[in-house]
């Protein structure tokens, strides 16, 4: 699995460059503190053994940059930024912190950690643009942190700087650490929602985490010459002059819908995940949060209601959240959404070239 079309929504919403073989003894012993965060959490659950330390920041000369796009609308311009400013930047623009500090703390080194490992793993996402990373919710939303109050500002910088260079890995550099708003009670797997290989730490699994928050689920009331017009937009999912039904033609273990039938003057078998997108595009994101929806007919045309928000796969930031409140580390809620990966800190290799 490579580059999965993230649907653009991702608020609060993921290649894998080779280790190198060269090791200087300090980093030798950094990589001797992996967590292999599945294995810890069994050790801590037995008490056979006491958990490994988190693994240790990098050292500070590590100055990789990334070539992100900044700025908006008909004035984009392209910045080379180092790799820890890129995270500052990112962090408190993808993850609600709130006020407490502790848990804002936690929820920032969580999300320092997801965002180098995202970025990492997805440089060259753009490349044939003549850069690395979009700075919307394409890639990760960017804003520099010279924009940041300065109590978050503080606050963010001191969760890159305890996190600095470590990122999650499944034994091949950094992983597809995709994230996404709120999962509604079950991830799925990165293989239902876009097809393809998919890796263990993307298999999908219940979270009733998310579930003790206040549920904001979700509807949708559309006209049947609306969505018609919508769908009309575009080719894959045309359906003519006539619009008669829209069915649910599968659902994956987590309750997602999969596939999408659109019966009209012609029929059109789509991914959901693309049936959503055509919406989105035409509404908003906010308009149609999530695949896991259903359809009912009204007289006026189609209603649907659905839980979640964002495409389900990988961490349920809204479970995070929670999880953070009550006292789990960073280690196991990455654990709870990433099955068998591992932290560590990034090879020095990945920042010579
Ligand atoms: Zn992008
Ligand atoms: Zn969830």
């Amino acid at each position: 699995m490579r580059t999965h079309g993230r649907p653009s929504d991702k608020r609060v919403v993921m290649t894998s460059p080779n280790s190198g073989a060269r090791l200087p003894a300090t980093s030798l012993l950094r990589l001797l503190s992996v967590l292999l965060l599945a294995g810890m959490a069994a050790r801590c659950a037995s008490h056979s053994a006491p958990p490994h330390p988190f693994p240790r920041p990098s050292s500070p000369d590590q100055t990789l940059t990334l070539r992100v796009e900044v700025g908006t609308g008909h004035n984009p311009r392209v910045r080379s930024i180092p790799l820890e400013e890129y995270v500052r930047g990112s962090v408190p623009a993808e993850m609600p912190l709130g006020p407490d500090d502790a848990v804002a703390g936690r929820l920032a080194r969580l999300q320092a950690i997801l965002a180098r490992t995202y970025a990492l793993a997805s440089r060259g996402r753009h490349q044939h643009e003549g850069f690395d990373l979009c700075s919307s919710t394409h890639c990760q939303v960017y804003v520099p942190a010279a924009n940041q109050t300065t109590a978050v500002a503080r606050l963010v910088a001191a969760a890159v700087a305890d996190t600095r260079g470590i990122i999650i890995s499944s034994g091949n550099g950094p992983i597809e650490a995709l994230f996404h708003a709120d999962c509604g009670g079950h991830t799925s797997s990165a293989t239902a929602v876009w097809g393809g290989p998919a890796p263990e730490y993307l298999s999908g699994g219940p979270d009733s985490f998310c579930l003790t928050e206040k549920r904001d689920d979700w509807r949708l009331d559309l006209t049947r010459d609306h969505l018609r017009r919508i769908l009309n937009s575009a080719t894959d999912t045309t359906v003519g002059r006539r619009l008669d039904s829209v069915v649910v033609a599968h659902r994956d273990a987590a309750g997602r819908a999969t596939h999408v039938e659109l019966r009209g003057t012609e029929r059109r078998r789509v991914r959901a995940v693309r049936f959503r997108a055509v919406l989105a595009q035409q509404l908003g994101a906010r308009a149609f949060r999530s695949t896991l929806f259903r359809v009912a007919a009204t007289p006026a045309g189609f209603e649907f209601t659905g839980q979640g928000f964002g495409h389900g796969v990988g961490l349920c930031q809204t479970g995070a959240i929670v999880q953070a409140r009550t006292g789990s580390t960073v280690e196991q809620i990455l654990a709870h959404y990433y099955p068998g990966a591992w932290l560590e800190t990034y090879p020095p290799s990945l920042t010579n070239d």
